[in-house]
């Protein structure tokens, strides 16, 4: 299984970088996972957007989903064709909102189809996993704003969860047990523990969501990019001990 990361970025994207996106392929499998703010861009770079298998939406924030507009476009008017609509997995609420979102950009007398044409639009069910292609994937919702689901997506051998956004939360450290990697949000400054209401995690609590799920492998994400690197990873590092990736845009590894 490949992970490339498409967006790095927290809802305020980094200089030159995109918001939440991540592409996982095994096999003929792409299975996008988020689409941020400018993540198309960056998807473009490493497979043909016709060829993307499904699209599986964590939360409905701006910065996890807001590019599945120009992706209509490219869709719709780009020099690809696929065959057949290009699944997108919305969580329950989602459909709804991003419904009325496109509608502000719909044609007159395409209002019903800017999404069906290019999507196949689908509400997962976040107590049932889900077959997309080889790969399952199980949702868990965590402790965020807005109802947001992690997603554990395996290919039958290998493991990755990725945490959305979410707070502290030991059920989410329960979901990602034992995975090959986890791939986690770090929005907070290290150090950060009282900064209001709580939808976020430091890079040290990753660390130890990362500890606590006895993962081999941690990805910090959904940083903010004027927190040095090594401070992020310092921070983890109290409390993981095993390998750690900080995530940038572009990055491929193996999980
Ligand atoms: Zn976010
Ligand atoms: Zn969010």
């Amino acid at each position: 299984m490949k992970l490339t990361v498409l967006g790095a970025s927290p809802a305020v994207p980094n200089p030159g970088r995109a918001c939440s996106s991540y592409l996982v392929e095994s096999g003929e499998q792409r299975l996008v996972l988020d689409l941020g703010t400018g993540a198309f861009a960056n998807l473009r770079c490493h497979a043909p957007y016709s060829e993307v298998s499904a699209i599986a939406i964590s939360h409905m924030h701006a910065d996890h989903f807001i590019d599945v507009v120009p992706y209509r476009y490219a869709l719709k008017y780009g020099d690809e064709r696929r065959e057949g609509p290009l699944p997108l997995l919305l969580p329950p609420g989602g459909e709804g909102l991003l419904r009325a979102m496109v509608a502000a950009f719909a044609r007159e007398g395409d209002a019903g189809d800017f999404l069906d044409e290019s999507f196949a639009v689908r509400t997962y069910d976040p107590g049932r996993p889900q077959a997309v292609g080889s790969f399952e994937v199980r949702f868990a919702l965590t402790r965020h704003f807005i109802p947001a689901y992690a997603m554990r997506i395996s290919n039958g051998s290998r493991t990755l969860v990725f945490s959305a956004d979410t707070a502290p939360a030991p059920e989410i450290a329960a979901f990602a047990r034992g995975a090959d990697v986890l791939l986690c949000e770090a929005t907070l400054e290290p150090g950060c523990v009282e900064c209001g209401e709580r939808g976020h995690l430091t890079p040290a609590e990753a660390g130890a969501m990362a500890r606590d799920a006895g993962v081999a492998r941690l990805v910090l994400t959904h940083y903010r990019q004027h927190v040095a690197g090594e401070l992020i990873r310092a921070d983890a590092a109290r409390a993981f001990a095993g390998d750690i990736v900080l995530a940038h845009d572009h990055l491929t590894l193996e999980v």
